[in-house]
């Protein structure tokens, strides 16, 4: 498991730049931010234009780079979550929720990773394998399972848990078609048996 890397901004922004794409896209399109701009406050003062453009490999670019200006001029100066290392998780929460844009997913997201802190990032694969599961209530707004996905997870798990739940629906519990019949889950898992794949 990746140990917090300690750089809160780089990964707010990463989040922003993975909507609607796969990670190897959103990877190009971080490293081409960063190689063009030497700092996040070149990036928050250049044309939005030049941000677009960098971000282009990413998608959803014009969204993506007006998103990502917006977010850099709401944090103001310094530009530096680094602060965030010593505070109260709740009151990181609160300010990074307040950008726009920005919603638990991806606070959870710049606190786990970058800083190890006790939050759980509830993404769509994690919510689908949860909830068939039986972890989560069905129907649940993401709010409400980013607070359930905490209380259930074992604190100095949280980066461990959230990777195995995200594997898990990449790899078995697909959202079409999953693999129940070869499943390591499927005697414990209560998703309704007429709904799961039985093997031939
Ligand atoms: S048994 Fe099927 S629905 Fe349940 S966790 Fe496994 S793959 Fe998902």
């Amino acid at each position: 498991m990746a140990p917090p890397h300690g750089h809160g901004l780089d990964e707010l922004i990463l989040t922003v730049l993975s909507q609607s794409t796969n990670d190897r896209n959103r990877d190009v399109a971080f490293l081409r931010l960063r190689a063009r701009f030497d700092s996040w406050e070149a990036v928050r003062d250049a044309p939005v234009e030049e941000i677009e453009e960098a971000i282009r490999p990413g998608g959803i670019s014009k969204v993506k780079s007006v998103r990502i200006q917006a977010i850099l001029d709401a944090i103001g100066d310094p530009l530096d979550l680094s602060w965030m290392k010593d505070a109260p998780v709740a009151e990181s929460q609160r300010f990074l929720v307040a950008l726009p844009g920005v919603g638990r997913k991806t606070a959870a997201c710049v606190l786990l990773f970058a800083y190890g802190l006790r939050d759980v990032p509830v993404d769509t694969h994690v919510s689908r394998v949860g909830t068939r599961l039986g972890l989560f209530r069905p129907g649940a707004p993401f709010e409400e399972l980013h607070d359930a996905m905490l209380d259930l997870t074992p604190r100095g798990q949280e980066h461990e848990f959230h990777i195995n739940l995200l594997r898990h629906g990449r790899r078995t519990c697909h959202a079409q078609r999953p693999k129940c019949p070869e499943c390591d889950l499927r005697r414990m898992c209560p998703w309704p048996a007429s709904s799961r794949p039985t093997s031939s």
